[in-house]
């Protein structure tokens, strides 16, 4: 299911980080609790009535010149209008409506967009009178809270909530394999694009996309149905901000809720950078299945073993990611090209493989009779029953006598044994501990 995506706006100092950390708490991407995984907070997720959201802090982006502050919060603006389900606006009791807000408000008024305007530093009951100043900014109810004290956290997330749009996994059928080119700006995500497509059909359809906010471009190869999700960086090149990384990771999550399959571009030429990480952390996280797309091979010195060496570069930087297959291409002289389909059809094959309970217990109880759990404290994790509770991801429930013997190195031993019976090449999986003797 496609977790929404908020993003909170704002002017600097008014409280946008305190609110983030507020709304993400310990609960960190999956992904940064494991090795190889940088700490960065670019964002984070969240869950409000068991529905799980990403919530990014669009604060920070740079901007050189004059009037940076201003150019800075509309970039911020401009990138949420684009990529968030809900925008939370964010301003400051104590500094009252400035002429920022008010223009921060014009930009995103414009874009029908649902937003939510939280007034910060509301600390006491006294304050409370403060918020309804910010009603001149025409969008809307004003919700005072604190981050600093946690006050009206819950009212946020709940008036973001009700503008979570409903599950869009059914806007295709089931049948259609959807996939996103992500990847920072320059790796050549259009060029691949239009390669896979031919030249036409993709500038023809990068004009239309005005009913939805993301461009989704259909084809059919062999028999098969594809939609190219959200042809990144197709449209509206050029903006001063689009080479920070808050942009590229931005439309990257978006991207990557709406598809099954996240084909991570990384330039073969320069090689691989934090940011790549990033970008592909945020896909392993989301549950997709994903695929290595090393491009511009063609310019890339190289003799009989430059792939195995990339090949293990990629290994040791995305530790966490090793069940995803690295394809070399080169969207300019279409160099291998063709295998990139028949790889993305194989890994949302396996996404949404469906192992049968009873082999599923066989193989994990020959992994437990080959290498029991270890003991802790003299106690020992005893395994009762395994079973597959879904498919993309393939999520894998292990009732256990007592989950908190379940250790990470022993997770990771379990998770290999299956990966070694049933494939699941290209795809997370997700192995929960839950008690039951
Ligand atoms: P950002 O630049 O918008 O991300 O703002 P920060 O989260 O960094 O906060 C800016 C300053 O406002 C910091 O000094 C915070 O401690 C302070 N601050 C944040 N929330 C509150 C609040 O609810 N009440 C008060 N009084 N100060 C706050
Ligand atoms: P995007 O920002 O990720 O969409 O990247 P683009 O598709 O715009 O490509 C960025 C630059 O890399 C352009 O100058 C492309 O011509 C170049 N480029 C893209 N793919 C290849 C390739 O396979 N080989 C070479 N030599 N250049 C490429």
């Amino acid at each position: 299911m496609a977790r929404p995506i908020i993003a909170i706006v704002g002017r600097p100092n008014v409280g946008k980080s305190t609110i983030f950390n507020r709304i993400v708490g310990d609960r960190l991407a999956i992904v940064e609790d494991k090795p190889g995984v940088t700490r960065d907070r670019l964002y984070g997720s969240g869950e409000w009535l068991n529905r799980e959201f990403s919530v990014i802090d669009t604060g920070g982006i740079e901007i050189d010149g004059d009037d940076t502050l201003l150019k800075s919060v509309r970039a911020q603006a401009e990138l949420a209008i684009e990529e968030a389900d809900v925008i939370i606006f964010m301003v400051d009791a104590k500094a009252g409506v400035t002429a920022s807000d008010e223009e921060v408000a014009q930009l995103l008024f414009r874009s029908k967009k649902p937003i939510v305007l939280a007034v910060n530093k509301v600390d006491n009951l006294q304050r409370q009178d403060e918020i309804y100043e910010f009603y001149s900014l025409g969008i809307g109810e004003p919700i005072g809270i604190s981050g600093s004290h946690g006050i009206g956290i819950g009212d946020l997330l709940e008036a973001a909530s009700s503008h979570f749009p409903d599950d869009q996994d059914e806007q295709y059928g089931e049948e259609v394999i959807r996939f996103a080119l992500i990847g920072r700006p320059n790796v050549g995500k259009s060029s691949l694009t239009n390669a896979i497509l031919g030249e036409e059909r993709v500038i023809v359809s990068s004009e239309a996309g005005t009913t939805r906010d993301a461009i989704d471009t259909p084809f059919e190869r062999d028999g098969q149905k594809f939609v190219i999700i959200d042809t990144a960086g197709m449209r509206k090149r050029g903006r001063v901000y689009e080479n920070t990384e808050k942009y590229s990771v931005m439309r990257a999550m978006k991207a990557i809720e709406r598809a099954d399959v996240a084909l991570i571009v990384i330039d073969g030429d320069e090689g691989i950078i934090e940011q790549d990480k990033h970008i592909a952390g945020y896909a392993h996280d989301a549950g997709k299945a994903a695929i290595f797309v090393v491009n511009k091979w063609d310019i890339v010195d190289k003799d009989d073993k430059t792939m195995q060496q990339f090949t293990q570069k990629i290994r040791d930087h995305f530790l966490f990611m090793s069940y995803a297959p690295v394809v070399f291409v080169s969207a300019k002289t279409k160099q291998r090209l063709q295998k990139l389909l028949p790889v993305v059809m194989q890994v949302a094959e396996q996404h949404s493989l469906r192992v049968q309970t009873h082999m599923l217990n066989d193989v994990v109880s020959d992994a437990v009779a080959y290498n029991p759990p270890p003991t802790d404290k003299g106690k020992r994790l005893r395994l009762n029953y395994v079973t597959q509770v879904a498919v993309k991801p393939p999520s894998i429930v292990l009732f256990v006598n007592e989950p908190e013997l379940m250790h990470f190195s022993y997770e990771r031993y379990l998770e290999n044994k299956i990966r070694a019976a049933f494939g699941f090449e290209g795809t997370p999986i997700r192995l929960f501990t839950r008690r039951k003797s």
